[in-house]
């Protein structure tokens, strides 16, 4: 089971369900991801034994050129997948794309389950466990991993849940005897004093408003996250808060990395982050959450995105949200 780079809730979750699932069923899995994750995925069963590809890649990339089957979670393209992507390229083994992302690269696979019209990934790995008649094979451990990637990739049911399925999915996870609010706060309730203090100093000092193209939007340089000794997931959900204000429909939230600026994307309604992402800022995603790269400074990134919505002030006027 391989999930994409900077491994999200959906993508740990789906990951470790579907692992769980083919243990059940006697069969030799393990999930791999690219590189590290946020300590509040790191609690759930199995996760002692996922793989982290870049930690040691030789020996990662020998497991990927010894699998019979790959299935390939929650990304669209192999591109998505950081240091794994040759050993992805160079394996034979037969690979299975299960994911929600627009856009998918079916070439580069065998066999497909891709639907954008989905709360998640691990809402499509439910339904692959229905289609192969293995419902009965839930049990806790598979459960907590498709519960977490639903409500992960909802915001806890705010967002991509307009689909009933999603609920009676959710209501059947529910009957396998997991505890939802136990699951909720092992996820959003285990924040570090650090985390929070960089998410009030990121609302308080750093949010940025355009309301000539209703955006808003924060940028952290590489000196602010190390005064909050930054971990992996600590800036995880700050860019939803900069989309929670009325009239607000495109949120931004830009961090200074090592060799890169990275970007997230929301917006709200029928306005298209995604497309966004993907002709200006190296990436994509789906239309409401979005993510990319920029490789010159965070000033002249902050340029250029005040260039690029330019170009949208029309979408971003029309828009219904
Ligand atoms: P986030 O802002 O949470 O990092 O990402 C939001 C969504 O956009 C996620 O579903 C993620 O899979 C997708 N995404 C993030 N970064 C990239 C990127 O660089 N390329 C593509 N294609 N999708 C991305
Ligand atoms: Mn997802």
């Amino acid at each position: 089971m391989t999930s994409h780079h900077n491994p999200d809730g959906d993508a740990i979750g789906s990951a470790l369900a579907l692992t769980a699932l083919l243990h059940r069923i006697g069969r030799n899995a393990v999930a791999m991801v690219p590189n590290e994750y946020p300590a509040f995925l790191k609690w759930m069963p199995g996760n002692d034994n996922v793989v982290i590809h870049n930690r040691d890649e030789e020996s990662a990339d020998s497991i990927l050129s010894h699998a019979d089957l790959i299935f390939c979670l929650d990304y669209n393209t192999l591109n998505r997948t950081g240091s794994m992507e040759d050993g992805l390229k160079n394996t034979t083994a037969v690979k299975i794309l299960i994911d929600h992302h627009l856009e998918p690269v079916l070439d580069e696979f065998d066999y497909y389950l891709s639907l954008v019209q989905t709360s998640s990934t691990s809402e499509l790995v439910y339904r692959f466990i229905e289609g192969c008649s293995w419902l009965d094979q839930i049990d806790e451990e598979v459960a907590t991993g498709l519960y977490i990637g639903i409500m992960t990739d909802t915001g806890s049911f705010s967002f991509n849940c307009n689909y009933p399925a999603t609920f009676q999915i959710t209501a059947s996870l529910l009957a396998s005897g997991i505890d939802a609010e136990y699951i909720h706060r092992m996820v959003y309730d285990t924040y570090s004093e650090d985390r929070l203090r960089l998410l009030g100093y990121c609302l308080s000092e750093k949010l940025t408003i355009l309301p000539e193209f209703s955006t808003a939007y924060i940028a952290l340089s590489k000196d602010e996250l190390n005064r909050f000794h930054h971990q992996v997931g600590d800036t995880e959900g700050i860019v939803n808060y900069a989309l929670s204000i009325k009239n607000i429909k495109i949120a931004v939230f830009l961090t200074e990395r090592k060799d890169r600026i990275r970007l997230s994307f929301r917006s709200k309604g029928d306005l298209s982050v995604n497309r966004i992402a993907r002709e200006h800022f190296n990436g994509g995603g789906h239309r409401n959450a979005a993510g990319g790269d920029s490789f010159i400074s965070i000033e002249e990134t902050i340029n250029k995105l005040r260039d690029v919505l330019v170009q949208y002030k029309d979408d971003i006027l029309r828009s219904s949200s």
